[in-house]
C-alpha cells in the first residue's frame, strides 16, 4: 500500500489550507463540489481520515467509519436533491483508474441523464 502523502490537494482542503464549495461536513466526512465538474451535479465525498485509495480505506478503516461513511454519502445525495432521479457513485483507485489526488474520494455525478455505464 502507497504511503499517504499529507501534502495532497485533499488533505489540504480538510486541514481549511485550501478552500472548497462545501455541501456538508461532520467529524468524519467532506463533501465538496468538484471544481472541474464533469457534470451538472459533481460533489466529491471524502472521509477525513488518512486512506490513500478505496483499496486502503475498506481494508483499513474500522468498519463504523465505513458505515458512517456510505450513510453520509447517502445523506449529501438527498441533501443535493438528487437522490430521486438519480445519481452515479465512482471511486477511482490507482494507476490504471488515472486516480489523480491520492485522498480516498467518492465522486456523486448527477443533475442529468448520466447514460449507460462505458468502463
Ligand atoms: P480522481 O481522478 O482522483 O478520481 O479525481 C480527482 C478529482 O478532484 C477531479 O475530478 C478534480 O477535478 C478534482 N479536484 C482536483 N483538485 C481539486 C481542488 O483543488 N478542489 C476541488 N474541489 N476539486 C479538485
Amino acid at each position: 500500500m502507497a504511503q499517504y502523502d499529507d501534502t495532497n490537494i485533499f488533505a489540504k482542503i480538510i486541514r481549511g489550507e485550501i478552500p472548497c464549495n462545501k455541501v456538508h461536513e461532520d467529524d468524519h466526512t467532506l463533501a465538496f463540489y468538484d471544481v472541474n465538474p464533469q457534470t451538472p451535479t459533481h460533489v466529491l465525498v471524502i472521509p477525513k481520515g488518512r486512506y490513500v485509495n478505496s483499496d486502503d480505506f475498506f481494508n483499513e478503516a474500522p468498519e463504523e467509519e465505513i458505515t458512517a461513511f456510505f450513510r453520509t454519502v447517502g445523506k449529501v445525495a438527498r441533501e443535493l436533491g438528487v437522490a430521486d432521479n438519480g445519481y452515479r457513485i465512482l471511486a477511482n483507485a490507482g494507476k490504471d483508474a488515472h486516480q489523480e489526488v491520492p485522498h480516498f474520494h467518492l465522486h456523486i455525478f448527477a443533475g442529468t441523464d448520466l447514460g449507460p455505464m462505458i468502463t
